[in-house]
């Protein structure tokens, strides 16, 4: 079920991503990114519950296509006869013309073990793509605009409500700390830089921050974590900014690669992964985790 996160934004977690809704009931609304594979029924369930039975988005905008927000984009889409929107350097990893970087998990940490086993190749779903509007409208949802917050993915956008200040930031950060496993289960808000085996272009990541805390935002709704609101996160978010630091070591720490409107264009060398020995037990410690967390919700 959509818990409502502010007033017309509804968060529904799905094992450690979220989803969001945005609009109210009866009125045009909006579902931002699509979880994880095989979450369709999930979603489709709780949308009719907060929008009536039958209801169907404006569409459904991707804010970047990793497998973890795009998983059951085709399927809703087909269900429910709706674009999906993303941004046009977004495009060829979403219509079949080039897959991700491979992912990173060298740096170590929770999220780079895990994502041993995740996917990281590009998706095609053919022309139920469109790019999204070039004046930073949001389809169907005036008060809304995207930004283009790339660094984690080229074309990453972010989703801004001026009214009253509510950011939803996709993966441009967490508000979890995707490094630590205990943050799985614990769910802290924690302000922390967003998954680090699949993020590519570091300097540019951390000016999409300086670019998010220049809003002053009053809620910060992320990819992952729960959401972080009050007087207290925007002066939080600058902060963040400022300090914020890459992982020490990795493969796109300091080269990121290379890539255009065609997709990845240019990768650098692999790099050794002093953690791969450790990567079953971590593996199966990740495991327990995720069960844990699930028989929470
Ligand atoms: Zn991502
Ligand atoms: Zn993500």
């Amino acid at each position: 079920m959509f818990e409502t996160a502010a007033p017309g934004v509804g968060r529904l977690g799905i094992v450690f991503v979220n989803v969001f809704a945005l609009g109210e009931p009866g009125g045009p609304w909006l579902l931002v990114d699509a979880g994880l594979a095989g979450s369709s029924g999930l979603i489709r369930r709780a949308a009719a519950r907060r929008f009536g039975a039958g209801a169907r988005p404006e569409g459904i905008l991707l804010t970047h296509g990793h497998f973890d927000h795009v998983g059951a984009a085709r399927d809703l889409a087909d269900a429910w006869e709706v674009p999906l929107y993303a941004h046009p350097l977004e495009m060829p990893y979403l219509t079949g013309r080039s897959d991700y970087p491979p992912r990173d998990p060298t740096m170590g940490g929770a999220m780079a073990q895990m994502s041993r086993l995740m996917p990281d190749h590009g998706y095609d779903f053919g022309d139920r793509v469109r790019e999204l509007s070039a004046d930073g409208g949001v389809p169907g949802l005036p008060g809304w605009r995207w930004l283009h917050t790339p660094g984690h993915t080229p074309g990453h956008v972010s989703l801004y409500r001026e009214e009253d200040g509510v950011l939803l930031a996709a993966d441009a950060f967490a508000t979890m700390n995707l490094d630590s496993w205990t943050a799985y289960v614990t769910r802290k808000r924690e302000l922390s830089r967003p998954s680090p085996p699949f993020t590519f272009d570091w300097g540019t990541t951390r000016r999409s921050i300086e670019k998010l805390a220049g809003l002053e935002p009053e809620v910060l709704a992320a990819g992952h974590g729960l959401v972080m609101e009050g007087t207290r996160v925007a002066p939080e978010l600058r902060d963040f900014a400022r300090s914020f630091t890459p992982p020490r070591r990795g493969r796109y720490v300091g080269s990121p690669p290379v890539a255009d409107e065609g997709g990845i264009e240019e990768l650098p060398p692999p790099v050794p992964d002093p953690y791969a020995r450790r990567a079953a037990g971590t593996f199966v410690v990740g495991l327990l985790l995720l069960a844990l967390t699930r028989r929470r919700r």
